[in-house]
């Protein structure tokens, strides 16, 4: 088959772990007999330099006509001082709303060979947890009216039950078809917007008997995540608490350099981008991990394409390379082989054949 992907390698370190990725794209092609026609695209401050806006319209319709979008990180202290609208991060905002992606799906599942990179306990960290956090992505506090008055502040949340149930689908479809288990996170004892999001995810509930639901406030979710991990198969939650829930459980994995994730909107077409920034750090370097970025692309196959084959080989892959002792700096303790970025991409990608 022949697929387009929109590749929007971005600022950074960007440009470094995308390029990897397209690299294990290529090998996966080739092993299933795919042809993944990429199509580049400018968005962040590579953009603002070549264009004078963070994201174009001719961005916006390349990843439109594309079956999927991989994306590095945007942003950079050279673009800081711009006003908020120009800045490289109001491209990525600007391209989730016009594509359209409300559910941002963040998998944080702790490697066996990487248990001595948890921060918990070794006794929990040896059993190992394998989690989603399914977060609303267009809504909620992030969106709804602010300001000031005088010496007040304000931000408000608000959310329709269109908004809850959309992402809340996407949360009981993704549960059917892993562990069968979803944790809808809120503040149902004090928010209003929260007793509305329990109400809707109720209802879904009974469409969905397949799926074994329950409910936790967000408080209680922060510590049961930090307690024991392994209870949780599929969580979701609103924007800010997932933004906040989905860091916590990120760093449970060791690196920020491990982690993929995917915005999702109505139809197949997707976004898909390591959690981590476009860490000027490093930039150019050679010591990004692309294993995020990896791990992105292979979300891309499965929820994107419907490769689940193909997605499965990819992350069998990136387990064979770190079970073989191989590490990028992030990651890397006494004992292994320490690599780079290329080295690290070029090593999944032989796997994969
Ligand atoms: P960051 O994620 O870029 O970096 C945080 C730390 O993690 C740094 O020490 C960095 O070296 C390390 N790190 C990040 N990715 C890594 C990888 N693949 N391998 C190894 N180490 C890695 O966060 P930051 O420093 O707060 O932000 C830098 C820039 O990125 C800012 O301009 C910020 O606005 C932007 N940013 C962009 C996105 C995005 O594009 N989605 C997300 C977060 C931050």
């Amino acid at each position: 088959m022949r697929y387009d992907i929109a590749v929007i390698k971005g600022d950074g370190v960007g440009p470094e772990v995308v390029g990897q990725a397209v690299n294990i794209l290529a090998a996966a092609g080739q092993k299933f007999g795919h042809v993944f026609e990429l199509h580049e695209a400018l968005m962040g401050g590579c953009a603002i330099d070549a264009a004078g806006v963070p994201l174009s319209d001719a961005t916006i319709d390349i990843c439109k006509n594309s079956d999927g979008v991989l994306l590095g990180a945007v942003g950079g202290a050279q673009w800081d001082f711009l006003p908020g609208h120009l800045r490289p991060e109001a491209g990525l905002l600007g391209l989730r709303a016009a594509l359209g992606l409300y559910a941002n799906l963040r998998p944080a599942a702790l490697h066996p060979s990487l248990i001595g990179a948890c921060p918990l306990r070794p006794e929990l960290a040896e059993k190992g947890f394998d989690l989603v956090i399914v977060r609303e992505l267009t809504g909620g506090i992030y969106f709804g009216e602010r300001g000031r008055v005088g010496e007040t502040a304000f931000d408000t949340e608000v959310y329709s039950a269109g908004e809850i149930e959309r992402v809340g689908r996407v949360a009981f479809e993704l549960a059917g078809k892993r562990n069968g288990r979803l944790c809808s996170v809120d503040k149902a004892n004090v928010l209003e917007s929260s007793r509305l999001w329990r109400e809707v995810m109720h209802r879904l509930r009974d469409e969905y008997p397949g799926v074994e639901y329950s409910d936790m406030l967000v408080d209680n979710a922060a510590m049961q995540l930090i307690r024991d991990p392994r209870w949780f198969d599929v969580l979701v939650t609103s924007n800010m608490f997932g933004d906040i829930l989905s860091d916590e459980a990120g760093m449970l994995t060791g690196s920020i350099g491990l982690l993929a994730s995917a915005s999702l909107g109505a139809g197949p077409l997707g976004l898909y981008e390591p959690v981590h920034g476009s860490a000027p750090d490093i930039a150019g370097q050679d010591r990004a991990n692309p294993i995020a970025a990896i791990l992105s692309a292979a979300m891309l196959l499965r929820l994107s394409l419907g490769l689940d084959e193909e997605a499965l080989s990819v992350e069998n892959a990136v387990t064979s390379v770190l079970e073989n002792g191989y590490r990028t700096a992030d990651i890397w303790s006494g004992g292994c082989k320490l690599v780079g970025t290329r080295e690290m991409g070029r090593l999944i990608a032989g796997w994969i054949t």
